[in-house]
């Protein structure tokens, strides 16, 4: 069974009390940071409970599953991929998402710019940066950042709001810290280069929120803390 409606607006409102509260630790406005709320792997009843709840965006990391959620789920939220994206699915995610997260390499921008233009959109897009060199991780090295910024700027059908990184697994905060506050700064270096805003920085999940508020987070992905543990 999953939750019902009650524990996940209890939860919720503790997750939005708590991303204010370190807003204001770490001097920052907390209209700067959004929730999104992560429902892969959850029923569409958890997009329901978003919408209901009056938060507009749910991620999800596979395009096929988010495609049958979002014909099955009675609500309207905008839809954000933030798990790898494959060449040959950027049409159908172009078609079905409001903004992808997961853009790292040249043939997917190439890729996703052809099916946005087919679809007559500009489709909006982070560039996911391996801010924490982690082997483990997809994502831009961050020193092929700078060239892929200017192959995605100079896209017809793209806009480009800015990066997203995964902090690596670690029992230690400080890496998680150290990751974020990279991708600031490769932010703040691309977009005195570039002159693009650059600025969405999507970066914070359940276990390293914290550290990514602090480093100047934008968007926080949360799953685990609204909707409970995957299966
Ligand atoms: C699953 C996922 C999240 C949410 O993780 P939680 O630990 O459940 O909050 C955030 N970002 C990405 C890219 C994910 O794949």
């Amino acid at each position: 069974m999953f939750i019902e409606y009650d524990v996940f607006r209890l939860r919720a409102a503790a997750l939005l009390d708590r991303i204010t509260g370190l807003c204001r630790a770490a001097g920052r406005d907390p209209r700067e940071v959004t929730l999104l709320p992560v429902t892969k792997t959850h029923p569409a009843v958890a997009v329901e409970y978003t919408a209901r709840y009056g938060l507009g965006a749910v991620g999800e990391n596979r395009v096929q599953e988010a495609v049958e959620k979002r014909a099955a789920a009675a609500a309207a939220v905008r839809w954000e991929l933030i798990g790898h994206l494959q060449t040959n699915k950027a049409k159908l995610a172009a078609t079905h998402f409001d903004r992808i997260q997961s853009v790292d390499r040249e043939k997917l921008l190439n890729a996703l710019d052809r099916a946005a233009g087919e679809l007559g959109r500009k489709l909006p897009v982070l560039l996911q940066v391996n801010a924490g060199n982690d082997p483990a991780k997809f994502g831009a090295e961050p020193a092929e950042a700078p060239r892929l910024l200017d192959l995605a700027l100079a896209k017809p059908h793209l806009q480009i709001d800015g990066l997203m990184t995964i902090a690596p697994l670690s029992d230690d905060p400080a890496v998680a810290r150290r990751t974020f506050a990279n991708l600031r700064a490769i932010r703040d270096a691309l977009a005195a280069r570039t002159g693009a805003p650059l600025r969405e920085l999507s970066m914070g999940m359940s276990a390293d929120l914290e550290a990514a508020i602090a480093e100047g987070s934008t968007l926080v992905r949360v799953g685990t803390a609204l909707f409970g543990p995957r299966g």
